[in-house]
């Protein structure tokens, strides 16, 4: 068994689109609670959270 998508591991996943309106002028946006990113279009800030690997259907 590995631990691969393991706890505690705060990786920045790239993210190339906004998943509100769909623009690409994202920018690194630091929260109080949460890192995410910061679109440029529609100003909405948001993060990206894994949440499973492997999933097959
Ligand atoms: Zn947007």
């Amino acid at each position: 068994m590995t631990e691969e998508a393991g706890a505690g591991r705060a990786r920045q996943l790239p993210v190339f689109h906004c998943p509100y309106c769909g623009d690409e002028e994202l920018t690194p946006y630091e929260g109080e609670s949460a890192a995410g990113w910061r679109c440029g279009a529609c100003l909405r800030a948001f993060s990206v959270r894994l949440i499973a690997t492997g999933v097959q259907e």
